[in-house]
Parts: C-alpha cells; sequence; structure tokens
C-alpha cells in the first residue's frame, strides 16, 4: 500500500519539477530529480524536506576568517563607516536621483567597485564572508548606493568572476575593479521578468563565424544609464545532437558600449533608491567577438542563475546594516521620549516591538553570515538558504524600519528623521532577483523535488527488498516509530546546542520532522499536481524559512555562549523567544497544507480573485448600495 502510494506520488513529480523550477529562475543542477541515484546534499534546507537533520552546515556556525581576514576587514570596515557618515549625503542624493561624483571617486579609491576581484587583477580579494561585513556597512549609510556597488559586482561583473575563462578575466575584471569601467546585469526584458528563460533578445552568429550580433531592449537595468560593461543574456539558435531539432536556449555574453550598437533610455523615475541609475537598454546590431560568450554556449540560463544563487547573502548583509541603523534611530526616540509622565520605553507595547526588531535582526544577520560562512567552506549547495536569506531580509528590513517609524510616532513620517527614505529603499527588494513570491516556490518545489527523488529510491527499494535490506529497514522503522505517535519526540539537535536553549532545540528537531511528514502527505496526496497548489507551497514555504531561521539562531547563539561573548545571555534570550515563536507558526502553516476546511478556504479564495478579475476591481457591492 505505501510502496503503491509512493509510485503514485512522486514518478510524475520529477519530470514536471525540472521544468518547472527551470522558469522560476532557479539552478537545480545538483537535485535533478531524474537522475537514477537520489541526490545527496548537505544542505540543512534541502534535508529537512525528508524530515532529515543534517548538520553540517549549520552546527557549529560557521568560523571562516583566518587571523589575516579579520585583520584586513578590521583595516576596512572603520575606514568605509566613516566615508559614509563624512562624506555622503543619503537624503541629498535621493533628491538629486544620483550620486555625486567626489562620492563615486571616493568609494573607487577605496576599492570598493572590486570587492571580490581577486588582488592579482586588482580588487580586494574578499571571501563572501569579509563582503557580507562591508556591504552591511553600505546598508547601514545608504542602500541607493548600495544598489549601484551590488549592481556592480554582486550581479553587474560577478558572471566574469564566477564564469570567465583567464583572458576574459585578465582582460575585464581589472578595469571594473578599480571603477574605471562601471557593470551591469542585463536580463529583464518588457516581457520577460520572473519568467527568466522567456527572454526575446537574440544573438545571432555572423555569416564569417567571427562574433555574434546582438538585437534587443533589456528593461529597468541598474546602473543601465553610465555602465560600459553587461553581462547580456540572449537567445541563441541551439542544434540538439540527439535529435537534430534546432531550439532557442539561452547564451550570456559580455558586452562593452564600445562595441557600438548600446543605448539608453532616461533613468526611470521610482519610488525608492533613487540615487540608483535603472534604465532600458537597447541593442541594436551589436557586434560581440566571439570570445566574450560568458560560460558554454546555451549555458546562459545556468550563468544567469549562478550569478542570482551567488550574490543573495549579499542582500541579507546589507539589509543586516539597514535595520541596525533603524533601530538604533528607534532606541535613541524610545529612550528619551516621555508621555504620559514615563519614557515610552517602558511601556511593553514598545518593549515588544523594541524586542522583535531586534530579534529579527539576529536572524537575519545569523542566516546571512551562515550562508555565506558556508559558500566561504566550499559548500555548493546553499540555493534554498540563499533564498531563505533574500525572502527573510527583504520582509524583515521592512518590518523593523516600519516600526521603527511607529515607535517615532509623527516624528519617524518627517523627512528628516531618514527613515522614511529607507522604507521607500527597502521596497525593492522584495521584487528584484527574484521576487519573494517566486523564491517561495523556489524553495518548496526545489525541496519536494528532493524529497520527491528519495520517496522514489524508497518505492524502487521496496520492490525488491531483498537487496536493499538497509534502506529498506532504516525507513520502515523511521515510519514505523512514527505511526507509533512518536514523531513528535525528536531531539536531534539537542547535543549541538547548548543547554540554556535545550528546549528550543527539542522544538527545532520536532519542527524538522513535521515539516518533512507534512511533504511527504503533500507529495502524496497531490503527485505532480502539486506544482499547481501555490497556496500549499506558499505554507511549506514560509514552515521552511522559520525552521531554517531557528537552526540557525540555535546554532550562533550556542557559539556565543561557548566563546563567551559579552552578548551572550542576550542572544541566548533571542533565540529562545524566536524558536517559540517560530515553531507555533511553523505548526499553523504545516496545518493550513491540509485539513478540509483550509482547502475550502484555496478554493474560495481562488474563486473570489476570479471574480474580482472580472469586475476588474472589488466585486462586492458598497454598504449603502450606492
Ligand atoms: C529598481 C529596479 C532595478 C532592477 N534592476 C535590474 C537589473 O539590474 N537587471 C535586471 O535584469 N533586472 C532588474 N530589475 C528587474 C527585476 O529583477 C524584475 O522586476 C523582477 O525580476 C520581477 O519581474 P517583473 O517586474 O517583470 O514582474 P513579473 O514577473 O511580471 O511578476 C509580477 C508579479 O507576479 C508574480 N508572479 C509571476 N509569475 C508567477 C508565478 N508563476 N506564480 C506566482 N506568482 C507569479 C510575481 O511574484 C510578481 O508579484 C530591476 C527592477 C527594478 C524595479
Amino acid at each position: 500500500m505505501v510502496a503503491r502510494l509512493l509510485r503514485r506520488s512522486t514518478a510524475a513529480l520529477a519530470s514536471r519539477s525540472a521544468n518547472y523550477n527551470r522558469n522560476f529562475t532557479t539552478q537545480t543542477q545538483p537535485l535533478r530529480a531524474a537522475d537514477k541515484k537520489a541526490p545527496d546534499s548537505k544542505s540543512f534546507a534541502v534535508n529537512m524536506f525528508r524530515g532529515t537533520t543534517v548538520t553540517d552546515q549549520v552546527f557549529p556556525f560557521a568560523e571562516v576568517l583566518t587571523a589575516e581576514q579579520r585583520e584586513t576587514l578590521e583595516m576596512l570596515v572603520d575606514p568605509t563607516d566613516k566615508f559614509f557618515q563624512e562624506q555622503n549625503d543619503p537624503l541629498k542624493n535621493d533628491e538629486i536621483c544620483d550620486v555625486p561624483k567626489e562620492t563615486m571617486d571616493g568609494l573607487k579609491a577605496m576599492g570598493a567597485f572590486g570587492l571580490q576581484v581577486p588582488t592579482e587583477l586588482g580588487g580586494l580579494g574578499l571571501s563572501n564572508s569579509q563582503y557580507a561585513r562591508l556591504v552591511e556597512v553600505v546598508g547601514c549609510h545608504d542602500l541607493a548606493v548600495g544598489i549601484v556597488l551590488g549592481a556592480h559586482q554582486s550581479i553587474g561583473f560577478k558572471g566574469i568572476l564566477l564564469a570567465g575563462n583567464p583572458e576574459q578575466k585578465k582582460k575585464y575584471l581589472p578595469d571594473v575593479a578599480s571603477g574605471k569601467n562601471i557593470a551591469a546585469f542585463a536580463l529583464t526584458e518588457p516581457g520577460s521578468g520572473s519568467d527568466a528563460a522567456s527572454v526575446r533578445t537574440r544573438a545571432e552568429l555572423s555569416p564569417d563565424g567571427s562574433h555574434y550580433i546582438l538585437n534587443g531592449n533589456k528593461l529597468w537595468i541598474s546602473n543601465g544609464g553610465f555602465a560600459e560593461i553587461f553581462t547580456v543574456f540572449a537567445q541563441t539558435p541551439f542544434k540538439d545532437e540527439k535529435t537534430g531539432v534546432t531550439k532557442d536556449k539561452m547564451s550570456a555574453f559580455i558586452v562593452e558600449r564600445a562595441f557600438g550598437g548600446v543605448t539608453h533610455s532616461k533613468p526611470e523615475s521610482k519610488m525608492g533608491i533613487k540615487a540608483s541609475n535603472t534604465a532600458e537598454v537597447y541593442f541594436d546590431n551589436t557586434k560581440i567577438p566571439k570570445e566574450n560568450l560568458l560560460g558554454g554556449y546555451g549555458e546562459g540560463f545556468k550563468v544567469a542563475m549562478n550569478i542570482l544563487n551567488n550574490g543573495r547573502f549579499g542582500m541579507g548583509a546589507a539589509l543586516s546594516g539597514t535595520m541596525r541603523a533603524s533601530i538604533a534611530k528607534a532606541t535613541d526616540f524610545a529612550v528619551n521620549r516621555t508621555q504620559f509622565g514615563r519614557k515610552i520605553n517602558t511601556f511593553g507595547a514598545i518593549q515588544e516591538k523594541l524586542a522583535i526588531m531586534a530579534i529579527k535582526h539576529y536572524v537575519c544577520e545569523s542566516i546571512a553570515y551562515s550562508v555565506a560562512g558556508n559558500m566561504d567552506r566550499g559548500f555548493q549547495d546553499f540555493q534554498i538558504e540563499a533564498a531563505i536569506s533574500k525572502i527573510f531580509a527583504s520582509e524583515a528590513a521592512w518590518f523593523v524600519t516600519d516600526e521603527a517609524i511607529q515607535i517615532m510616532g509623527g516624528m519617524g513620517f518627517m523627512k528628516e528623521t531618514g527613515l522614511e527614505k529607507v522604507l521607500r529603499d527597502i521596497r525593492i527588494f522584495r521584487i528584484f532577483e527574484g521576487t519573494n513570491d517566486i523564491l517561495r516556490l523556489f524553495i518548496a518545489l526545489t525541496g519536494m523535488q528532493y524529497a520527491g527523488a528519495h520517496l522514489r529510491e524508497l518505492q524502487k527499494a521496496m520492490k525488491s527488498p531483498g537487496t536493499n535490506l538497509g534502506l529498506v529497514f532504516s525507513e520502515a522503522s523511521k515510519r514505523l516509530f512514527k505511526s507509533a505517535g512518536a514523531g513528535s519526540s525528536s531531539k536531534a539537535l539537542v547535543p549541538f546546542v547548548h543547554p540554556s536553549m535545550s528546549d528550543q532545540a527539542a522544538l527545532c528537531s520536532q519542527a524538522v520532522e513535521e515539516f518533512g511528514q507534512a511533504v511527504e502527505q503533500a507529495l502524496i496526496k497531490y503527485r505532480k499536481s502539486i506544482m499547481d497548489e501555490q497556496f500549499v507551497l506558499n505554507r511549506i514555504a514560509d514552515a521552511a524559512i522559520d525552521t531554517y531561521a531557528m537552526a540557525a539562531v540555535l546554532s550562533r547563539a550556542s557559539r556565543s555562549i561557548e566563546k563567551k561573548l559579552p552578548s551572550a545571555e542576550h542572544e541566548a534570550r533571542m533565540a529562545r523567544v524566536w524558536c517559540n515563536q517560530a515553531y507555533d507558526r511553523v505548526k499553523v502553516n504545516l496545518g493550513q497544507t491540509r485539513g478540509e476546511k483550509n482547502l475550502q478556504n484555496y478554493k474560495d479564495m481562488s474563486t473570489i480573485a476570479g471574480e474580482i478579475c472580472e469586475k476588474g476591481g472589488v466585486a462586492h457591492v458598497g454598504p449603502l448600495g450606492l
């Protein structure tokens, strides 16, 4: 019976999932479900989908800086902070919708345009963790300047660092590292946003085979108005050697403005990050030398996803800096403002706000540095964690800054306080580099694909249990254990966590186990149609985010206690509150993946949305009927 259910649930999911994910700005290479043997991952988040705790990437909290790296960082952090405090005026930049030349020149002189370019090619050669710490400083002061720097190096020329050949690196990296040439990442088009694989910009090989000819429009390109170097994604004709059929496949190219035929629109007028330049970029018969193909021919989608996956932790770090600054402003106000004869920080309502703001900041920082640290340690399977980092950071930063404004009352609403600008700036982070909605689907589907592959393997093993005794036996005992009602007694993480957080470690272990069960039930119930169950997938993603975040903070707070950091007790307190509250949310979210009432709600919401779309807005009649 179990075998039949598993067979039905997982067989078809595999192939469809691969396509769906491809269109979701994802990189699923390591998790391809079509592989015969189910893939093995060291990712904590991926393994949560099987209800398994794999601790390698989370416990102990990553300690990655060498003494030399720490020293370099120490030399960089304070001067960068001082530069932003003394020489950059974020409100002025916002007003003039530009970053003044002196600021740009100052940043170039500090090496801020080539943070991760190897030193032998003119950059500072920073690791991901070092980079994270510096962008945190930038995020603390001015997110718009952060976008100019990030569009340049986190995505603009990152493809050359990740996929470029030695000649390309030698030719392009020194001038982008110095800031002589600014770079941009050109993927989005008027008809192609979240569905990144659907770009229409084309590159065709010239008749003599010496160069590609590029034609198309790219929309909302950060730095697009002044970049000299573009990483451009375009369709190229690709012949499948097996079938002989030619289809379009995306390729990536390094395009210089100097190649000709490159123009741009005037800068977009935006809600926030106004000092950053966002423009449409047009390519009209632009000649790209053949050697400027980046990555393999037809490999452009993979290059794009690699760039985005590699850069997401940076957003987490930058927004940690932003939150730190917002919390400082709100705290300063709260301890000085008197109402009803008391300082407002003595009221429980304000205390709850401050505590939750700090806890969210702690979670955000822990995740961002955990991802950066794992990347520095050479782990390759960090995509789900990186997506969690981006989602969590962008939503937490919005929440924290909004609450900071609330704590400051009318003063928070005033321009001079600086928070309204920050709130406007933060809004874009939930939209670009993969909307949070798409990333939630990516998290849920990538994880379920992995769990599905393992279920399929088990189903196969059960066909010939004699030759697969080990696997069948271990799975059977696991299931028996759960069906006997013992499923929620897992304490797998307790030994990894400081005893003062044992209860929370047990909650996190339980969350992982219950999460795995909910995923399995959903796979069995929906089989391949799980792809279309976005109401369910969103709840699975939210439970995944909370559960992973529990593990990240437990790990960090345990390390702080072990190292006797001055804030260790404070951190443990925050970790306990976070885990207690997150576990409750996980229960609710997992509960909402099933149950007649919930499923009926989803059907009703789908119908309500249909009625709204039909009416072109709200479909209900006003209370007065006119
Ligand atoms: C200021 C700014 C700077 C930018 N910089 C760059 C840059 O430097 N380079 C670059 O290439 N791009 C850039 N972009 C583009 C940005 O990455 C895209 O806006 C983003 O990827 C979303 O695409 P879209 O706006 O077309 O939204 P759409 O894809 O049209 O999505 C609209 C809404 O529908 C949702 N949605 C779409 N598909 C699905 C689905 N299958 N299921 C459920 N929901 C779905 C989305 O989540 C979103 O809420 C920038 C955009 C802005 C605003």
